[in-house]
């Protein structure tokens, strides 16, 4: 179906789906052709460039995104360079007179978005942007003194009491735009690692794309949901929904999860909409608070004395600590581009207490590794467990690798799953292997200091030097 109307433009960003898509919905309502545009702009100096596992995920997303748009008539064109000038050139080329967008919330994207929004409305065009990255705008949500919110109780009172708006309709067909246009190949962006393949592992375990979400998101709420308030803690089983890079690359909609968990209740429905919260909480610190990756959201951290450890990161960044779950979370970061939230929480506490890394090198390996790197999950939660971000793990509360081993993964099946060299040791030994006897470790394969590493420090000295650390941060 092709006519020779002017056509609207709709970006794609981090909202690569077709469904509940307020800027493509309106595009194709207007009943006028449609040219979907995804411009990789590595350059754009308001963004963070995405790191290298998001960019795997990117290349199938698109992949998956440019077929269903294809199954509806129309054609996503893929582009590489500075936003600003291929929009306009795409304008110029197709006679364009409308320019439509969903909303992205770093304050630096949305500075860039507002450049590019007067830009086309100066030349006569029409610039418009929808919602549909987050439940409510940052900027709707206030304190009564009408100041951001920094705890995360009343924020999500505030976001109760304020109703999502249901999800809109997925367009049937889509009008597509009769000439012909320059697109560069998927392959072109070298989004995929090169050699070293290091994505073996992902494949296996991710399906990129909105029709691998819904599945997802139905499998969860089918298996998983019922259970979710207990076994979100227990990294050796599947309990959690698992749709974290699907939401960082938009491929469904925290509406569309709102509205399929609207008729379930239980403590595993309430809980997961807690979780969709701390969501919308990051995002809400980050509008807030642009430099959420860089700065300490609590300025009395700046004089942190953090180590320069660079061997002790490399042995995190390779899941070879000496502490089996902190290793294993490393390992299945590695593997597969992800890591169970329960173990992100105690490797990150082992960085920042048990290393006294800054909490920024933590950051960054995650945000390069992850298959979910989010620009307000990630520094949001380091801070969190730094201590030094908004409503803040205290930084006295120190985790335990190996109690919280024994505690959430009684078993050791992650531990056997990700560090195979320890799989025969005995429950009583699998999070602890260097207080086995000899003879134990030498019957089960294992070898310290060679085949496992001894533990890079003593937890119990590594907790002390931490105290001390932050007693001197806060002069006391
Ligand atoms: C150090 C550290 C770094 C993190 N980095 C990221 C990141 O880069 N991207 C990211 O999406 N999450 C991050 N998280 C939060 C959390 O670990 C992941 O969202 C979660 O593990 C994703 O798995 P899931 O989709 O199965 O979660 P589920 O338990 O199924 O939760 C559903 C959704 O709720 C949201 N959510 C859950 N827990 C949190 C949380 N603690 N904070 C904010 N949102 C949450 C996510 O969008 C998640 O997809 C980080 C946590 C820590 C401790």
């Amino acid at each position: 179906m092709t006519t020779g109307r002017a056509p609207i433009l709709v970006l794609f960003r981090n909202d690569l789906r077709i469904s509940d898509n307020r800027a493509l919905s309106s595009a194709v309502d207007a009943g006028r052709p449609v040219v979907p545009l995804f411009i990789l702009d590595d350059d754009q100096q308001s963004s963070r460039r995405l790191g290298a596992a998001s960019r795997w995920w990117l290349h199938h997303s698109l992949l998956a995104l440019s077929n269903a748009l294809e199954k509806l008539g129309s054609r996503l064109l893929i582009r590489q360079g500075s936003t600003d000038e291929i929009v306009a050139e795409t304008v110029k080329s197709t006679g364009a007179d409308a320019v439509f967008w969903n909303r992205r919330y770093s304050p630096s994207d949305i500075a860039a978005d507002t450049v590019l929004k007067s830009a086309l409305r100066a030349d006569g065009l029409k610039a418009e942007s929808f919602d549909g990255f987050l439940l409510h705008e940052p900027s709707q949500l206030s304190t009564r003194s009408g100041d951001f919110y920094k705890v995360f109780t009343p924020f999500y009172n505030r976001l109760s009491e304020t109703d999502a708006r249901d999800p809109i309709d997925t367009p049937s067909r889509i009008m597509a735009w009769d000439g012909t246009l320059r697109t560069e190949k998927l392959g072109d962006l070298k989004l995929l690692p090169g050699k070293p393949d290091w994505s073996a592992g992902f494949a296996d375990r991710w399906h990129p794309g909105e029709a691998g979400a819904k599945a997802r998101l139905e499998r969860f709420l089918e298996d998983c949901l019922d259970t979710y308030a207990e076994d979100r803690n227990v990294p050796g089983v599947e309990g959690t929904s698992g749709l974290s890079p699907h939401l960082a690359r938009g491929e469904i909609s925290p509406v569309q999860i709102m509205a399929a968990l609207r008729r379930r209740r239980g403590k595993g429905a309430d809980t997961y909409r807690k979780e969709i919260a701390w969501r919308e909480f990051s995002y809400h610190l980050l509008f807030n608070r642009p430099k959420l990756h860089s700065e300490n959201f609590r300025p009395d951290y700046d004089s942190f004395e953090w180590q320069s450890a660079p061997s002790a990161l490399k042995a995190w960044q390779s899941g070879r600590t000496g502490y089996p779950i902190v290793d294993a979370g490393m390992r299945e970061l590695w593997q597969t581009g992800w890591m169970h939230n329960r173990v992100r929480m105690i490797t990150a506490s082992f960085l920042v207490k048990d290393l006294l890394v800054d909490w920024r090198d933590g950051e960054g390996w995650f945000w390069d590794t992850l298959v979910d790197a989010d620009p307000a999950n990630n520094p949001a939660s380091w801070q969190w467990v730094a201590g030094s971000g908004a409503d803040a793990a205290p930084y006295f509360r120190i985790f335990n690798p190996i109690l919280q081993g024994e505690k959430f993964d009684p078993e050791g099946a992650y531990v056997r799953r990700y560090v195979p060299e320890l799989a025969r040791l005995p429950n009583q030994y699998v999070h602890r292997p260097f207080e086995a006897p000899a003879s134990l470790l030498a019957q089960c394969g294992v070898v310290l200091g060679e085949n496992y590493p001894s533990p890079l420090v003593d937890h119990s000295a590594a907790r002390e030097r931490a105290l001390k650390a932050y007693r001197r941060t806060r002069g006391s």
